[in-house]
């Protein structure tokens, strides 16, 4: 498959290109809890070098008793957070009945772990020609996460970026394990942009800038980072969401480990 694009392909989210020599960070809460928090942290990620925001409205989350997202209500803080700050949206998309409202807000759909299999989900955003912005599932190899894209690639939709954001094992020292071979042998096999969650593939905070640094050594395209202003009082994903300093530290330090690579950010 790398065959067919020798240089790789670069998938355009709306301004920002994915997969060139730029390593492009998407940054944004776990879930959308408010507007004063979307728009904040929006604010402060892009002052830090954050070229798109992340955030979920559907949140697919494991227990039933939890937060589950604000649904429509966030996609409308989502649409609110770029027009104030001109950042595009990454947003995840759980079920084919919610194509039309999301992709209202989305300028790329984010596929989670959960979903890499769901086939008919893969077949709808197939069909669309919004970016898709794929994660591996915690259970897949490598080979199933390429044949999920495949699916997408199969319906007319090859704008699709390939997400690592750890597997399932039995260390418990983490919330999964970070797979980082998954990034130099996926920038092998496929000309499709590769970029990194160190967020669910460590689950700690102090963590993350350890493993986003490797992520970049290793040679990802991006990162996809959780940022809250309060993580304390996070409705979901707290222990793992970098605090604003720490983003903004995190950046520098990836900044410089881009440019030994030849890369920029
Ligand atoms: C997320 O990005 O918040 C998320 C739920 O990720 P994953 O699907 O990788 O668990
Ligand atoms: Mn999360």
């Amino acid at each position: 498959m790398r065959d067919a694009v020798p240089g790789g392909t670069i998938v355009r989210v709306r301004d920002v290109d994915v997969g060139g020599k730029r390593i492009i960070v998407i940054a944004g809460p776990c879930a959308v809890e408010s507007e004063e928090q979307v728009i904040s942290t929006a604010r402060v990620v892009k002052a830090a070098g954050a070229l798109l925001l992340r955030g979920g409205a559907y949140k697919p989350r494991s227990s039933p008793y939890t937060f589950q997202g604000l649904k429509e209500d966030g996609l409308a803080i989502l649409g609110k957070a770029r027009d104030a700050t001109g950042l595009g949206i990454v947003t995840e998309l759980m079920d084919a009945r919610h194509l039309e409202a999301v992709g209202e807000y989305a300028d790329a759909f984010q596929i989670g772990s959960r979903n890499m299999q769901n086939f008919t989900l893969l077949d709808e955003v197939g069909g669309t020609d919004r970016p898709v912005l794929l994660k591996r599932g915690m259970m897949a190899t490598i080979k199933e996460f390429l044949f999920a894209a495949e699916r997408v690639a199969a319906r007319g939709n090859s704008r699709i970026i390939l997400c690592e954001r750890g597997i399932r094992t039995f260390e418990t020292a983490t919330r999964n394990t970070l797979d980082l071979n998954a990034v130099p042998i996926l920038k092998h096999e496929t000309h499709l942009p590769v970029i990194v969650d160190p967020s669910h593939g460590t689950g700690k905070r102090w963590l993350v800038p350890h493993l986003a640094r490797a992520a970049v050594a290793a040679g990802a395209d991006g990162l996809i980072i959780e940022v809250h202003p309060n993580p304390d009082e996070a409705l979901c994903d707290g222990d793992q969401s970098l605090r604003p300093d720490d983003f903004i530290q995190m950046m520098r330090e990836v900044k410089a480990i881009a440019g030994v690579l030849g890369r920029t950010m």
